[in-house]
Formats: structure tokens, C-alpha cells, sequence
């Protein structure tokens, strides 16, 4: 953040504001994470703070503390609109353009309230007059962290702040070995143990949830993995049968698309999941080494995210699309190889 987008934030808040904070659409521990820690601080610093999720999130993220203060914009419209029409700051936290909010689009456009970008993802679009953007951060979690204390605010982290702080840094970082994870992350995670953060407790609440169809589609998705050594790529579908088959719940593929990567010598790992009410394939990629899935997803599948996790979709059928991908990467063969 630079001092003059600072100091334009530490004026505003230096008097009480109507605060609506927006996590992206799907939010992951790191979306819920920073808007709930970030909601905390803002209320105790004598704001009003709501947070509007543009839909709804995966029971293993719904232990956080505060999680019921969150409106959900496709359940609570009106409620989730009065509190946008009436904010004097929206913060948006966790993704970098408008179209990550789905519906909530259009509605924040009419805004006139002052826009905040706190944010790690590429090539951030420019809605926000006061951007923190970098996408060197693990986190936004990290991020919420680095604003409280440009904020002169580390002595009011307290225990529900760190949990939540923690918890996304923990989810952003795949518990601390992504290359993205710094000393500096570290020494933010440490600060936040020492205030309270219940590190052992989170990763249980986070990773140990598991129902048996879970695990059931995860055997089935594993099943489905193709290896394409040639190129040294896998990928995973799931059709929405078998989704439905093994009783899919929102998160239940979270991290699925990661076994591929931990074949010996794989450097990108794809899954595609097929979802019959939005008549879409969502896509996860995610690659190790310098292959950059955010610009493969950019240009061949409509998303985007980080060199080494994006998303994106197809509005093919599964056959279409994984044979459109697989047709894409004698291109990159060189990248994939070398
Ligand atoms: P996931 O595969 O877990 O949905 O997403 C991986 C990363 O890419 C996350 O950081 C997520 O926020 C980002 N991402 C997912 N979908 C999109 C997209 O459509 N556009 C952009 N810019 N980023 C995305
Ligand atoms: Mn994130």
C-alpha cells in the first residue's frame, strides 16, 4: 500500500463509517478468514461492518468466530442491498475485479461509497481508489494482518481476530509450504499464536470433517486421474452424476486437484467438475516450478488467480473441454518439460 492510498484510508477511518466488507463468490478460509478478522477489528474500532458473501461457503469454514454476522447475498438480497446502499466504504478482499462477485456486480457499481482492494491476485483491475495489491502475499489474511498494523492497530489483534487471520494464511499456504510462504508469513503466524490463535484446533476444524462419501469421491476422482506423461500433466473430472452419486457437499472437492502434483515428476495438475445448474465445468489448476496456470486459465478457460493456482471454467461438456486441454498443451510442451 502506498502512503498517500494510507493515509487516505487512516482519514476516513478516523471518523465512524457504514463498512460492508465482500469476500469473492465461492469464498475459500482465505475470503472468510480476512473479512471476518478484518469485520472484528473495524467493529472494535467503533464502525459499523457487515459482511456480504455473494453466496454461500463450505461448513468447515462456519466455526469461525463471527461467522453468524456474515449475509449471504443470494439468501438475505434485501438485507445484503440496504447494507450496500447505505456503506460509506466497501472493502473487497481476497479477489481484484468485479466479475469475481457474480451478481453482486451490479450492485456494487451503483456505489458510491469509497471502494478498498485488499488483495494477492495478478493484474488487478482498477474499481478501488484506495489498492493494496500485491501479489507477493501468501494471503489476504497476511494482508488484513500488514493493514492492521499500517493502521497502528497490532495491540487490538485479539483471539478472535488471530483465529481468523490464522486460519487463512494456514488455507493460502497450504499450511506453510507454498513458495509464497515468507519468513515474514512466519513471523505474522507467530504473532498471532501468541495472541491467541488455536493453531492445532483450526487445522482440525479445517481438515478433519470428513464425511465417508468424502472420502468416497475422492477415491472416485483419483480413479479418473489421467496422466499424461508426455507433458508431464495429470488431470481429474467429476461428472455431476458422480457428484451426486457420492452425496457432493460445497468444499467437498477442496484440495482434490493437489494429489496430482504429487506424482514424482508432474509439474501441472488440472481437475474439472462439472456443475448441471450453472451449466458450467469449473476448473482448478495449479502447477509447480515456474509454469504459470494463472496465464494458461487467463487465456484458454475464462479465469485466472496465481502462477501456481488458478481457477477458470468451460461452458463445455467434459469430453469437449478435456479434449480442447489436452489439444492446448503441445503448446506449452517445451515449458512443461525443460
Ligand atoms: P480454486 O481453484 O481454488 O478455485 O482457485 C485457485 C486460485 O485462483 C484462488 O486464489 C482463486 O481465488 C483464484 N481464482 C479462481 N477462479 C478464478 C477466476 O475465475 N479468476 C481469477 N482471477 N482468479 C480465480
Ligand atoms: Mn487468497
Amino acid at each position: 500500500m502506498n502512503l498517500k492510498d494510507l493515509n487516505a484510508l487512516k482519514a476516513i477511518l478516523s471518523t465512524p463509517q457504514k463498512i460492508v466488507i465482500v469476500p469473492h463468490k465461492n469464498p475459500d478460509g482465505d475470503a472468510i478468514g480476512s473479512t471476518l478478522g478484518l469485520r472484528h477489528f473495524l467493529q472494535n474500532s467503533g464502525h459499523k461492518a457487515t459482511i456480504v458473501s455473494p453466496n454461500d461457503y463450505p461448513k468447515f469454514l462456519k466455526w469461525m468466530p463471527g461467522n453468524e454476522t456474515i449475509l449471504n447475498f443470494e439468501k438475505e438480497n434485501y438485507q445484503s442491498k440496504d447494507r450496500i446502499k447505505e456503506a460509506t466504504v466497501i472493502f473487497t478482499l481476497d479477489f481484484n475485479h468485479l466479475g469475481r462477485i457474480g451478481q453482486m456486480q451490479p450492485i456494487l457499481e451503483e456505489s458510491n461509497a469509497t471502494f478498498v482492494m485488499v488483495d494477492h491476485h495478478q493484474e488487478p483491475s482498477d474499481y478501488a481508489s484506495i489498492m493494496y495489491s500485491d501479489v507477493s502475499m501468501s494471503s489476504t489474511c497476511e494482508m488484513v494482518y500488514n493493514l492492521i498494523e499500517f493502521l497502528d492497530g497490532t495491540s487490538d489483534i485479539n483471539t478472535e481476530i488471530a483465529n481468523c487471520l490464522y486460519t487463512g494464511i494456514m488455507t493460502d499456504t497450504g499450511s506453510f509450504k507454498f513458495a509464497s510462504t515468507t519468513s515474514r508469513t512466519h513471523e505474522v503466524v507467530a504473532d498471532l499464536i501468541r495472541k491467541g490463535a488455536k493453531n492445532t484446533q483450526i487445522h482440525h476444524n479445517i481438515y478433519d470433517s470428513n464425511r465417508p462419501s468424502r472420502l468416497h469421491l475422492l477415491s472416485c476422482a483419483l480413479k479418473n486421474m489421467v496422466i499424461l506423461e508426455e507433458y508431464n500433466t495429470v488431470y481429474i473430472t467429476l461428472s455431476q452424476e458422480e457428484l451426486d452419486t457420492f452425496n457432493y457437499q460445497k468444499g467437498d472437492t477442496e484440495g482434490f486437484v493437489n494429489y496430482g502434483l504429487t506424482l514424482e515428476g508432474i509439474r501441472f495438475a488440472v481437475i474439472f467438475i462439472e456443475n448441471k445448474e450453472e451449466g458450467i465445468l469449473k476448473i482448478s489448476l495449479r502447477s509447480v516450478g515456474d509454469f504459470s496456470v494463472n496465464e494458461f486459465s487467463r487465456k484458454h478457460f475464462q479465469g485466472g488467480g496465481h502462477d501456481n493456482a488458478a481457477g477458470g471454467k468451460s461452458d463445455d461438456s467434459i469430453e469437449e473441454t478435456t479434449a480442447y486441454f489436452k489439444s492446448l498443451l503441445k503448446n506449452y510442451k517445451d515449458q512443461l518439460t525443460a
